[in-house]
This record gives structure tokens, sequence and C-alpha cells, in this order.
């Protein structure tokens, strides 16, 4: 069970993980604990290890002694005896204070190993909060050990987005946790972080609880993995762009790789194959509402032909259009190397569309690049696609793509969503080779209506759907 930032930072939210903690260990003959930092906390570090970067003492000193009386504050408040709070409150000041001191180094050097101390630096939250939960457990009469993960998580040197490399963190993990777990321990576990081989502190990517979770799920091969977050479950579509964006109840592992893909932010996006892969569920719950079901993904979902449109996503992305048509490699060639300078990134190309004389090609680019990203690479592209790529124009588009099951075997789906566009002009259309996506690219001021009306189908039944 993975519980995530914004179910660990304050009382009440943590006396609900701890609830749910002891009702899942009554049901469950073995049960791990993986924790994120508090909501904000990774936010702030990765902000000192900048400071500290550029030598700016006073900056990063500043942050850690707000993070530092926030956890203080958190653990004063928590029902906890006199031996436990004040052995927590000396873990915390520890912590705090062996960071300082990477903090320190790193200013002095700022040139030297600044991967693996910045990654020693923005890693220190996850190891605070397991130390909390830990100490709750044993509150409670039941053996919450804290753990961290560098002990086992093995990964490549690619600090800031380690790998991790599987065979050796199996065995780790089975040699560390199994003698736990029969020993009746419930081991909490910190997401996120890992080492390499040489024992060099290393990051999974923001988000990387997830992974974490999926990592520890294959190698002890677990029955099922449980993300606990503060909503309801993954969405139909964004909260934020339509009032009536709704739980998904299941999900097959496609249908979510291609929701993540097509911009859903919805988990880390490697946490996926590996439980898919495996065989192996995945809930996604809301501690505050543990009694509701969440949403279910695996990959036998989708049986009875409950085919349905389940999700839209939204995106935006870069248009190049041209009045010719012919290889693409030259433009494509472009567009990374573009890409590459201005952001530092890779982009998807997602549709091409091409006829006898037009040529229309739409990429993306990873969110995480930023927000103003898509507009400094429009404004790279225009001035680059002069010379040889004079033919070609480049336009701001959105891209929508429709979730669901069976979208390439009944027709009547893709119908009902031409049909909802009605009299929105459709730029390209791509039906995903996934089986279970649609792609639909739309000028960026038509996208919000396109996108609620996608959505309104996905409250139509299955049989109203295929009828
Ligand atoms: N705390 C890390 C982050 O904020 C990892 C996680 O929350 O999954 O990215
Ligand atoms: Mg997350």
């Amino acid at each position: 069970m993975k519980f995530g930032g914004s179910t660990v930072g304050t009382t009440t939210a943590l006396t609900q993980v701890i609830s749910i903690i002891l009702h899942e260990y009554e049901r469950w003959d073995r049960l791990i604990v993986v924790a994120s930092a508090l909501e904000g906390v990774t936010d702030a570090l990765i902000e000192a290890a900048h400071l500290a970067q550029l030598s700016n003492r006073r900056g990063y000193r500043r942050i850690v002694a707000t993070i530092r009386t926030r956890h203080l504050a958190l653990v004063e408040k928590l029902p906890l005896s006199k031996e436990e709070r004040s052995d927590l409150e000396t873990d915390i000041d520890q912590l705090l204070f062996d960071m300082l001191d990477v903090c320190q180094g790193l200013s002095h050097a700022p040139d030297i190993n600044s991967g693996e101390k910045i990654d020693q630096i923005i890693g220190v939250g996850e190891r605070l909060t397991t130390r909390i939960i830990a100490a709750l457990l044993r509150e409670n009469d039941v053996r919450g050990v804290a753990v961290d993960a560098t002990d086992f998580i093995v990964t490549d040197n690619t600090y800031g987005n380690a790998k991790p490399l599987l065979p050796e963190t199996c065995q780790k993990v089975n040699h560390y946790l199994l003698p736990m777990l029969d020993r009746q321990i419930v081991p909490v576990i910190t997401g996120f972080i890992g080492a390499t081989s040489d024992g060099k502190p290393t990051t999974l990517g923001r988000g990387g609880s997830d992974y974490t979770a999926s990592i520890l799920a294959i190698c002890m091969d677990a029955n099922e993995v449980w993300m606990w977050t503060d909503v309801d479950g993954l969405m139909s579509t964004d909260p934020r762009e339509v009032d009536d964006a709704h739980v998904i109840p299941e999900l097959s592992y496609s249908e979510v790789s291609e929701m993540a893909y097509f911009g859903a932010r919805i988990l880390h996006s490697r946490m996926v194959k590996p439980l898919r892969e495996r065989n192996i569920p995945l809930w996604i719950k809301n501690v505050f509402k543990p009694q509701q079901p969440g949403t279910y993904v695996a990959n036998h979902v989708n049986q009875n032909g409950t085919n349905r449109i389940k999700a839209a996503t939204m995106i935006h992305g870069v248009g190049l259009y041209a009045e010719q048509s012919g290889p693409l490699i030259g433009i494509t060639e472009l567009v990374n190397q573009t890409l590459d300078e201005v952001i530092g990134t890779q982009a998807d190309v997602m549709i091409t569309a091409q006829s006898s004389n037009h040529t229309f090609m739409c990429f993306v680019i990873p969110t995480s690049a930023g927000p103003d990203a898509l507009h400094q690479m429009q404004n790279a592209l225009s001035s680059r696609l002069l010379g040889e790529f004079q033919a070609w124009q480049v336009k701001p588009v959105s891209i929508l793509s429709v979730i669901g099951n069976g979208l390439d075997i009944l027709p009547r789906l893709t119908a009902r969503v031409l049909m909802a566009l009605d009299d929105i002009q459709i730029l390209a259309l791509s039906q995903g080779p996934s089986h279970c996506s649609l792609s639909i690219v739309v000028a960026p001021e038509d996208a919000d209506k396109a996108l609620r009306r996608i959505h309104a189908l996905t409250s139509v039944t299955p049989s109203d759907q295929v009828s």
C-alpha cells in the first residue's frame, strides 16, 4: 500500500492512514507500506538544493528550518508516548542535520558529484514520513519499522531520474524484507529513493513513490497494489476542465497507459508496465473515504461486452502544416533537434497525416518540460523553418483522446464521438494501435467545447453506446 503526500500531511489524514493500515493488516498475511514525503516537501527540498548550488546559505537554511518546524509541529499533535515522540524528534533533527551538511558540501563544491548530493537532499522528505508512520504503528501495537529503500532499490546512476536494476533489486528486496514479513513486521518504506550499486543516493523521478510500490510488488510477487490518495480514483477527465468528471470504476492496463500517454497526469509513467506484465492488479483509493471502491486496474477487465467510452483527455501540442507531400525525415529531425536544444527533452510525434499535396504533423511536449515549453518551442520552430523548410507553418493545436476498449472493433463508438463533435473542425484524426484510443486534433479555441462534448459520452451506458 502506497500513501501519497496528500495523505500524510495532517493529523487527520495520518489518523486515517493508520486506521487503514491496522484494518488491512488484519486482512492480509503480509503488508508492505510505501510512503511519500509530506505534500510540498520535495518541492521545498529541490529549492533548497538549488540554493545550495548557488551557495545561498541563508536561503537553504531557511527552507530546512521550515521543513523541520512543519514536521515537529505535526509530531507534537500526534498521539504518541513520550519516548516515541522524543525518539522521533531526535530522528528528524538528525536527518535534517545530516542533510544540511550535504547542502553545505554542495555549496562549497557545486560541480563535484552534484547529482548524488542533490538526490540525497531531495530524498529526505520520504525518510521523515516513514519514521512518523512507523512510530504511530508501534503506538498501536503493530511492529512498524521505517526502512530506507536505499538499502535495496538498486538503480543506475541517472541522478534525478534513476532506473532500477531489477535482478539486483529483487534479490536485495527479498533478502531484507522477507525476514521482516515473517516476523509480522510491517515495513514502512521510503518511496522515491534508491541507490547505485556502490551506494550513491538516487531518486526515481517526480512522483517516483508510485514506481517504488510497483517495483516492490513485482519483486515480492504481490497479490495487489493499493495506491492511497486524496481523490476518489482515476477520473474520466480533468475535473478542472469539466465539472461532471467522475471516477472510473475499472480500467484495463492498456486503457491506463493510453490515458497517461495522452496527457492525464495520473500515475508515474513507468510504474504501469511492470504490474501489467506480471498481471498484478492495482487499486486507487481515497484515504478519507476508504469504504468507497475507488478505481480498479487490471489486465482482464472489460469482459462481458462492457466496451464503452471511459475517459477523455486533452493535451496541447504543436502542429506543422505544409502544402506539399513527401518524406518526413528532414522535418522530424529538425523538430527533434529544436526540442533538444530548447527544452532538453524528446518530443513524441503523435499524429501524422499526408495526402497528395498536403502534410500535417502533430507532436506534444511532455508536461514535465514545464509550462513555458510549448510556447518556447513554437517560437523556436517558427524561426527555424526558413530555407529548406519554408513550405512549413507552425500552429498550436489541441489533441483530444477518447479512451475505451473496443474503439477499434465497434465503429459505432467512433461514430458517436464524431457526431458529438458536430460542427467542430477536425484537423486530424488517428485511431490508436492500442485498440482503446482515438485521438482528434482540433484548434485550441475549440478544445474545451470538444472535450466537454466527448466527455458527455462517458456517462452513456454501454448498451446505449453500441446500439
Ligand atoms: N515526493 C516525491 C515527489 O514529490 C515522490 C512522490 O511523491 O511520489 O515527487
Ligand atoms: Mg503521486
